[in-house]
């Protein structure tokens, strides 16, 4: 870090005794370079501009529009950390402390999983589905709700759902807390630290219209070969899910059926070569019929849905 530091310092023409200014299009372009050179990211520009408007607290589109402004000393300093972090592979996410979901911004740190696009697929269907029950009060469960994303975006698209919120991790659940606060959906969105639905109220069981998640799903062979900066900055509970990735969705069917309303919606995010697995492991566990694969833009399988039987 000392020589990248230094490495930037002479490259603005430090020297004794003058005031030294940074341009800020010249300091895109020198975290530019570092980034690319470190191969951490393909996005080297975008991710230097997004980390320079976060340390000043501006619009991207402000920022471009003061490309010949100067950065002040503290700035730079304070710059110059954010892209230290992301040289040591740190996500952007971790580092701006956000992540937009759903148009949405959601606040994101360790504690989480950082919410991925992918997920939009899962909540758009679950949006969709009860947008066309007209049911005026719709109770949701979320499995393994992680920094609150989903559950988040369900209580702000959906006035009428009231949406119960469960992970394993305390963690997690005090991160989803906050984003529920901030959000101020927290009186529509209850919290529960356990495992699946073993720690909701037992008056909930069989009066439940959906039940979303987006477990960890993530095979053992797979989680050795994702990127660096997921597998050492993400929570592994959050990515995991056994030899074939659906240990969870195996226990997520066993209690869904406990829970759901008859005709109740079952939606659950897969990994893209998971269909079929997902499909036999439904099937199986009864007390399911309208089984689909939701697809994402790019034609990948995303979500597995099925509706509790009479
Ligand atoms: N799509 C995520 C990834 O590959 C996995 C998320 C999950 O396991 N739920 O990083």
């Amino acid at each position: 870090m000392m020589n990248y530091e230094s490495g930037m310092m002479k490259s603005s023409g430090t020297s004794a005794g003058v005031t030294t200014r940074w341009r800020v299009i010249d300091s895109i372009v020198e975290a530019e370079v570092l980034l690319r050179n470190a191969g951490v990211t393909d996005t080297s520009r975008l991710e230097a501009e997004v980390l320079l408007a976060d340390t000043l607290a501006v619009s991207h589109a402000k920022l471009i529009a003061s490309y010949t402004d100067y950065l002040g000393a503290e700035e730079r300093a304070e710059y110059l950390s954010r892209i230290a972090r992301r040289l040591r592979g740190e996500p952007v996410a971790y580092i701006t402390g956000r992540k937009e979901f759903m148009g949405f911004t959601f606040r994101i740190d360790r504690r989480a999983l950082i919410p991925r696009p992918e997920t939009e697929t899962l909540v758009e269907h679950v949006v969709e589905q009860v947008r066309s029950s007209e049911r005026r009060t719709t109770y949701i469960v979320d499995i393994g709700a992680g920094s609150g994303c989903i559950a988040i975006s369900l209580a702000l698209l959906l006035p009428g759902a009231t949406i119960h919120a469960v992970d394993i991790s305390e963690n997690a659940i005090s991160l989803a807390r906050l984003n529920a606060a901030e959000h101020r959906v927290s009186e529509r969105v209850a919290f529960y630290i356990g495992d699946l639905c073993s720690c909701l109220p037992d008056a909930l069981r069989g009066s439940i219209d959906v039940i979303v998640s987006n477990p960890p799903y993530v095979t053992d062979a797979e989680y050795p070969a994702l990127e660096s900066g997921v597998r050492e900055f993400e929570p592994m509970v959050a990515l995991k899910g056994g030899a074939d990735g659906l240990d969870l969705f195996r226990r997520i069917t066993a209690v869904a059926r406990e829970y759901l309303k008859a005709g109740a919606l079952l939606a659950v995010e897969i990994g893209e070569n998971q269909a079929d697995e997902a499909l036999k492991i439904l099937r199986r566990a009864e007390h399911f019929t309208e089984m689909r694969i939701i697809h994402d833009l790019a034609g990948r399988h995303r979500v597995i849905t099925g509706r509790k039987t009479e």
